[in-house]
């Protein structure tokens, strides 16, 4: 299991989507599985409100997933976060606990300029409806957290960390270093 991280809007789905399948690998995007929990236990009717709940229901939803992903066999790609910015703080995307469960091969962080990252969060918004903050701050200061967990990830894992830049204009190049990883 291949472990994509990165802030919100950074690009990981765009990046990953056309490689997992030509390099044989089955996509699992952590979201998609938390959604469709929380849409049916709690009502919740955006992907985006998900880090609104309670932290002990994104908790108690974070460990369903985990328990479906620990069965996965074969060669996986999941696309989730390193930590997840809400109202109550950084909650791990992949506590300890959690995280022994899976068997992790390798880590790819997906980054950008911070401008960039803004700019795609606003035009994502008006295209797509998806909700991500776009204070330059709150930012900077989520990219930070998420560094120091991904390192974290890597120490417990026992596995490489690689860093990807995803910049405007180079998405080809960031999915070749990627490809490469795979
Ligand atoms: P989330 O964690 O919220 O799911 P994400 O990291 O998966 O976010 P994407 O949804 O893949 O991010 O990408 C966010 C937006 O950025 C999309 O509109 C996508 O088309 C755009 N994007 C991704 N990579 C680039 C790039 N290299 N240049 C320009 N736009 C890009
Ligand atoms: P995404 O489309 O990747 O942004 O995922 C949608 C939402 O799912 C995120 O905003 C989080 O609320 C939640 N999510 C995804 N991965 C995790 C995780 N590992 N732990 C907790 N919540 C997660
Ligand atoms: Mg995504």
């Amino acid at each position: 299991m291949i472990i994509i991280l990165g802030v919100p809007g950074v690009g990981k789905s765009t990046v990953i989507k056309p490689l997992a399948e030509a390099k044989g690998y089955r996509m699992l995007n952590y979201g998609d599985m938390m959604f469709e929990i929380a849409s049916k236990e709690f009502g919740v009717d955006h992907r985006d409100k998900i880090r609104a709940l309670p932290k002990e229901k994104q908790f108690e939803i974070q460990e369903k997933v985990a328990l479906v992903l620990a069965k996965e066999k074969g060669k996986v790609i999941l696309d989730t976060h390193c930590s997840i910015q809400t109202p109550q703080g950084y909650l791990p995307g992949l506590p300890k606990k959690l995280l022994e469960k899976l068997p992790v091969t390798g880590l790819v962080y997906v980054t950008a300029p911070v401008e960039e990252i803004i700019d795609r969060r606003k035009k994502d918004f008006e295209a797509t409806g998806r909700v991500r903050p776009t204070e330059p701050k709150a930012i900077l200061e989520h990219e930070g957290v998420n560094r120091e967990l991904l390192s974290a990830y890597a120490f417990f894992c026992g596995v490489p960390a690689m860093i990807i830049e995803n910049r405007n204009g180079k998405l080809e190049e960031a999915r070749e270093k990627v490809s490469a990883i795979l």
